[in-house]
């Protein structure tokens, strides 16, 4: 259920609170970006985000000054989005984009349980690149030491979805002007190998696809 601070205002038809709605953006998402304040000014920072179940990790350096700053127990807010075309109206008015986007709010704890942080670590790699987790080399205990990770509740999350042709005004639609959707999707390109490496990519790599 939409709570005071996740309720989608601005055409209130496009929000969706369920979480299989919720999850499948949060999943299908690369990156997502992370909303906190300190020192009395808002930051937003790009960073890599998993789930896993009711949790959403995010990770990094323990210098992080987001995370130093988010596992403080402070409010945060998590913003995914997926771009999924640009929408020709008529009108320059009427223009606008297709998309699927989640807003996460809440306050992240932070793991402190090798195991669990071993399993988050594991959720982002395979969220990135499913397959990639057991063909690399695991992480020892130094780099799990090294690494914070945060975990956020999926307790309070929106998601707002835009989807088809674009809305023209009646009064345009006789225009001599196209109008009509541009679908955007990623398209990997063909690996490229590192230096020494003899062999082909693996078929995670070689096909990679996102969720859709
Ligand atoms: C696609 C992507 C994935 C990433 N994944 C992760 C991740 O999983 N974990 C992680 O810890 N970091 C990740 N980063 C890097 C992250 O955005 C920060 O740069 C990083 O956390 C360093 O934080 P900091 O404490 O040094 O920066 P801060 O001290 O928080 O930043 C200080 C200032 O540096 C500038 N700055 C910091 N980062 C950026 C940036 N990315 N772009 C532009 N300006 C910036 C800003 O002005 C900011 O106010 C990712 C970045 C990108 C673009």
């Amino acid at each position: 259920m939409p709570t005071q601070h996740t309720t989608v205002k601005r055409h209130p038809e496009r929000g969706a609170y369920d979480r299989a709605t919720i999850d499948s953006i949060l999943d299908e998402a690369l990156l997502c970006h992370l909303g906190f304040v300190t020192d009395g000014r808002p930051f937003v920072i790009p960073t890599i985000h998993a789930r896993d179940g009711d949790t959403l990790y995010v990770h990094g350096s323990p210098g992080s000054r987001m995370l130093r700053t988010a596992k403080e127990g402070v409010d945060i807010c998590v913003t995914v989005t997926l771009l999924d075309g640009l929408v020709l109206a008529r009108s320059v008015y009427n223009h606008s984009m297709n998309y699927r986007s989640a807003v996460v709010l809440g306050r992240a704890r932070e793991v402190t349980d090798r195991d669990e942080k071993l399993r988050a670590m594991q959720r982002v790699v395979e969220h990135v690149l499913p397959g990639r987790w057991d063909d690399a080399r695991q992480p020892n205990d130094g780099e799990i030491k090294g690494t914070t990770i945060l975990a956020l509740p999926l307790d309070e999350a929106s998601a707002k979805i835009r989807s088809g042709p674009p809305t023209d005004d009646d009064a345009d639609l006789e225009l001599p002007v196209w109008a009509g959707v541009i679908p955007l999707k990623i398209e990997p390109s063909d690996p490229i190998p590192a230096a020494g490496v003899g062999s082909s990519p693996p078929a995670y790599a070689a096909r990679y696809r996102r969720l859709t």
